[in-house]
């Protein structure tokens, strides 16, 4: 049964690539402005998890609710859920023939329908927050990996999803470029807005998250607060996991 206060509802997801089974009886309930980080060792399935939740991996098997509905059911709009459920990816995924503000502008006219100017308005509000807002006329080629990341982030939130989804979103950068971009979701995270996100920057877990998810092969192995997670965790494979990175 779907979780009547949840936004995301995830019950017994499994997923196969052929006869590789890489998500098994995945159950996952996401309430409104929580921030959940899932961690796990590479291969563990996080990033085919959020691939499924932004349906761009098709599920084997189980439920994904969204706002108590079934996403993979016939006759659901996928794209129109995309604009809802947004994702923050790690190789950042600009539109390269674009400038920053082109990038920030065309999945508000062409997907949400709105106008030129309240798109403008909207992109140049959230390439302000993320400090972007003097690159406006960049090419994506021409800017560092952390601002890229960070207008990727605007693009994301210019349109006004209501989750977010973030894979790895520090993972390829510079680390001299990382405390911009975890500061950036960071302040998201503030404005109240439901983030989902990978990442191996356990610190930054530790401070955003509500609630902390660690898979391993394919299975939850433990969930609970970051308190629970970090400071007392009960698995022997998650104090084993966690050894590498505190
Ligand atoms: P993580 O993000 O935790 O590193 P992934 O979700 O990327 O893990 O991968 C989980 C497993 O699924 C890995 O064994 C990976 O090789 C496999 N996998 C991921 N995507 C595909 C795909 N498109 N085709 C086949 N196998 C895949
Ligand atoms: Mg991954």
């Amino acid at each position: 049964m779907a979780n009547q206060d949840s936004i995301i509802s995830v019950r017994n997801l499994e997923k196969k690539f052929g006869n590789h089974l890489v998500l098994k009886d995945i159950s996952l309930d996401v309430t409104p402005g929580e921030v959940v980080t899932i961690i796990g060792s590479s291969g563990s399935g996080k990033s085919t998890l959020l691939r499924c939740l932004n349906l761009l991996e098709d599920p084997t098997n189980g439920e994904i609710n969204f706002k108590g509905e079934n996403i993979l059911g016939n006759g659901f709009e996928i794209t129109k859920y995309r604009s809802k459920v947004g994702m923050v990816f790690q190789s950042f995924n600009l539109f390269n023939n674009l400038d920053v503000l082109e990038n920030c502008i065309v999945g508000q006219t062409t997907v949400l329908g709105r106008s030129r100017q309240e798109a403008e308005e909207m992109a140049m509000e959230q390439l302000k927050k993320v400090g972007m807002d003097p690159y406006i006329k960049a090419k994506p080629a021409q800017l560092s990996g952390g601002q890229k990341q960070r207008v990727a982030i605007a693009r994301a939130v210019s349109m006004s999803p209501d989750v977010l989804l973030f894979d790895e979103p520090t993972s390829a950068l510079d680390p001299e470029m990382v405390e911009d971009v975890l500061a950036s979701m960071k302040a998201l995270a503030h404005t109240g807005l439901t983030m989902i996100l990978v990442t191996h920057e356990m610190a930054f877990a530790r401070d955003v998250s509500d609630h902390v998810v660690f898979m391993d092969k394919g299975v939850v192995a433990e969930e609970g607060t970051p308190e629970k997670i970090f400071n007392n965790p009960k698995e022997a494979r998650t104090k084993e996991f966690l050894k590498r990175y505190l």
